[in-house]
């Protein structure tokens, strides 16, 4: 059975944890080289992607994972975690000694961060996920403004209003899933079991 990795540098990973354990799937925190070796697949969770970024290429994890990533290793990322999925980022952070936000990239398209408002604009909202409808939670979330021919859309926002209507915040390509939102705090398990079914193959 594939051991499955939660990035546990920053945001809300033990979450992800809890999540996997509901569907009795072992996971195990990643924060150093040797434990990203032990795992075959990585979710990377919600949470800030500029400090996810800043302190995974501070412990050296940057480099490797992208490495996993380009070398087929499946990964799921909510929120902050698909920002640092994509390929391009339409408005990094910019730190104050210039530094530009990096991703680690996979998927090949470009996400807006925050592109649903700030914090006091958090929703939640219905939505399909691959013929499922569940609860979705948006804290500050990015949107896939523009995606590339290899990228399958899982999920659109429909009728929050017509400003939003057809948002694209779930999608797909080959072993890399991302969601806008945050399945891990709700007690819906059905992206994380689509995941699970992923990485065994069965998604
Ligand atoms: N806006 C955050 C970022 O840019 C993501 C927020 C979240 O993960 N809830 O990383």
């Amino acid at each position: 059975m594939p051991n499955i990795g939660v990035l546990a540098l920053q945001g809300d990973f033990r979450e992800h944890l809890a999540s996997l354990e509901r569907l009795g799937e072992p996971a195990q925190m990643v924060r150093t080289i040797q434990e990203l070796a032990q795992v075959d697949a990585l979710v990377i969770p919600g949470g800030e992607s500029s400090v996810i970024d800043r302190l995974s290429r501070n412990y050296g994890l940057a480099e490797p994972i992208k490495e996993r990533i380009a070398g087929g290793m499946p990964a799921y990322g909510s929120c902050a975690g698909m920002i640092m999925l994509a390929d391009r980022i339409e408005n990094p952070a910019i730190s104050r000694d210039g530094a530009v936000q990096q991703s680690f990239g996979g998927i090949d398209m470009t996400v807006k961060r925050n592109a649903f408002g700030r914090q006091v604009d958090s929703f939640e909202y219905r939505l399909d996920f691959n013929g499922q409808n569940l609860e979705a939670v948006f804290i500050r979330a990015p949107e896939a403004v523009q995606i590339g021919p290899g990228v399958q859309v899982i999920s659109t926002v429909q009728a929050r209003s017509e400003r939003e209507q057809g948002r694209i915040v779930a999608v797909r390509q080959g072993n890399l899933l991302a969601t806008s939102f945050h399945p891990e705090v709700t007690g819906s398990t059905a992206i994380h079991q689509y995941f699970i079914n992923l990485t065994r193959g069965d998604a």
